[in-house]
């Protein structure tokens, strides 16, 4: 590999990269060869200090300039990192392990279509007049939280540090980022190109570190927000720390999403969108719909045609356009997907293709899926987050809505059908927090992204972000004289 992954240093803080040697070794490994390709340090408690202590001093002067001129830094940082996007790709690819095929696409891209679309829309929040009928009147104002914690998975990193980082700047909070422990590298790009855009220094800080530092970002007391993206256990805990401090959150989580197929849905779109909610980014996607529900008459049809294609897939050299699908994230990831495997045939579910780790180095998982599989085995129940589907058969829609609901999720979920109101009918059923007729897994910064149940808390993305980065104040103006009791 060719590529120089090593940052300058592992911490940005106050416009400038940040060293200290005195923290934790953090090895960069490549999930492709299991090679260290970059070393970095954990924050040490005087790193977490300077970068809140840099957010909270930057957070005034930031919040009193104007929207339009945040965001034109915002859209600024957009155009530097789309003309960079191949090189923010192949350090993702590094980070990450996902094909470069998909991260010249899907994420440095979303994240400047974030910076650019907040970046639009910081110019033009504003409140409202309430007119109160007798010559009073209320108005409302929009209000920055003040330093907003981002905290993120390891599956997008670039993407993640920008959905959090835009909303949040253009609503003039100033941002502490702390990306997962397992891909380090990309939020620091973000933090480069943003200064380079014109971001006062302070306006948006990384640090690395696990989840100890994590946690001690979230309890700190000049820290309003934290915006998390990982899984329900660690969600449960941020929510229960912020919560003690009265804390806002957002909370992006986990899920085990359904998909219904019904018989007379185009089959080669099925297919497709099977494909894309369950082997995109080898599994590792948070909406993915894992639990597919085929309807019984066209489950043969259904199955012989996804091994048939699965039977394509390009695994090899990530950073080799013509490979379409990486390794698990890290060995430990790959021990975990293994280990629901063997749950899979133990329980008894019908193996039709995968079902092993691929015969090559790194931690590559052969596209697995299996059959058969009844709602109460492991891998119907539980989030894998590695390439397995579960395709379940169903009879009728009723019966396909209530058991696509049982479960404590509620992030995704898709139906695929070419009955319009059947479609619309069901979807309106599905207890999502994000739907999809006829597609799955796309997510426009125009629209709402996020989960019901125990997959989250608010939404990422489109003008609703808007209301948990920001919060309205109101003034009763009266117009006429103050009538009082006594
Ligand atoms: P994780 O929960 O292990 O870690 C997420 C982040 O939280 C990491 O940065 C980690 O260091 C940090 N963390 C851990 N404990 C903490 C604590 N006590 N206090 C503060 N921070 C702490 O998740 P992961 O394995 O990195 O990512 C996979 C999970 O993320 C999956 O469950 C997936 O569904 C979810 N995810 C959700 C979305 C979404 O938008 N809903 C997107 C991507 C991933």
């Amino acid at each position: 590999m060719t590529i120089d992954a090593q940052p300058v240093a592992s911490h940005f803080i106050d416009g400038k990269p940040i060293e200290d040697e005195a923290g934790e070794n953090l090895q960069v490994i490549y999930p492709a060869t299991g090679e260290e390709v970059a070393s970095l340090h954990y924050a040490t408690p005087a790193i977490v200090e300077k970068a809140i202590a840099a957010a909270k001093a930057a957070q005034q002067d930031w919040a009193a300039m104007t929207g339009t001129e945040r965001g034109r830094i915002l859209r600024r940082a957009a155009d530097i990192m789309r003309d960079r996007n191949r090189e923010l790709s192949q350090l993702e690819t590094i980070d990450t392990g996902k094909p470069l095929q998909e991260t010249l696409v899907a994420d440095a891209t979303s994240a400047a279509d974030a910076l650019e679309y907040f970046g639009g829309l910081a110019g033009s929040l504003t409140g409202e007049h309430i007119p109160l009928g007798n010559g009073d009147f209320v108005y409302t104002s929009r209000h920055p939280l003040g330093v907003v914690v981002g905290i993120g998975a390891w599956n997008y990193p670039t993407q993640i540090a920008c959905w959090k980082g835009a909303p949040a700047l253009a609503c003039g909070n100033t941002m502490v980022f702390k990306p997962s422990e397992t891909t380090p590298l990309c939020a620091l790009k973000v933090a480069e190109i943003l200064s380079e855009a014109g971001a006062p220094d302070g306006v948006y800080n990384v640090i690395q570190g696990a989840g100890e530092v994590g946690a001690s970002l979230v309890s700190d007391p000049r820290v309003a927000k934290v915006s998390l993206t990982g899984s329900v256990p660690t969600g449960r805990k941020v929510y229960a720390a912020a919560a003690a401090q009265m804390k806002h959150v957002t909370m992006e989580l986990g899920g085990k999403s359904p998909m219904i197929i019904f018989d007379d849905a185009n089959i080669e779109d099925a297919v497709s969108g099977a494909i894309l909610g369950n082997f995109y980014s080898s599994g590792q996607v948070c909406s993915n719909g894992t639990r597919v529900f085929v309807q019984s008459s066209i489950k043969q049809r259904f199955l012989d045609r996804l091994k048939e294609r699965l039977e394509t897939v390009i695994m090899g050299d990530p950073l080799d356009e013509v490979t379409n699908f990486g390794p698990m994230v890290s060995a430990q990831q790959c021990e975990i997907v293994m280990g629901y495997i063997e749950k899979g045939k133990a329980e008894g579910a019908q193996l039709v293709t995968g079902g092993a780790r691929a015969d090559m180095p790194g931690y590559f998982i052969q596209p697995t899926v299996f059959a058969d599989v009844k709602d109460d085995m492991t891998i119907a129940r539980e989030e894998i987050f590695g390439p397995v589907m579960a395709v379940l058969d169903f009879e009728t829609e009723e019966e396909a809505i209530s058991r696509a609901n049982d479960t404590e999720f509620g992030l995704a979920a898709g139906v695929f059908t070419n009955d319009l109101t059947r479609a619309h009918r069901v979807i309106g059923q599905l207890e999502a927090g994000t739907g999809y007729i006829n597609t799955y897994n796309l997510a426009p910064v125009e629209a709402p992204f996020g989960g019901i149940k125990a997959s989250g808390v608010g939404r990422e993305n489109s003008k609703e972000a808007i209301n948990h980065y920001s919060e309205a104040r109101s003034v009763y103006v009266a117009m006429s004289e103050v009538e009082a009791p006594y």
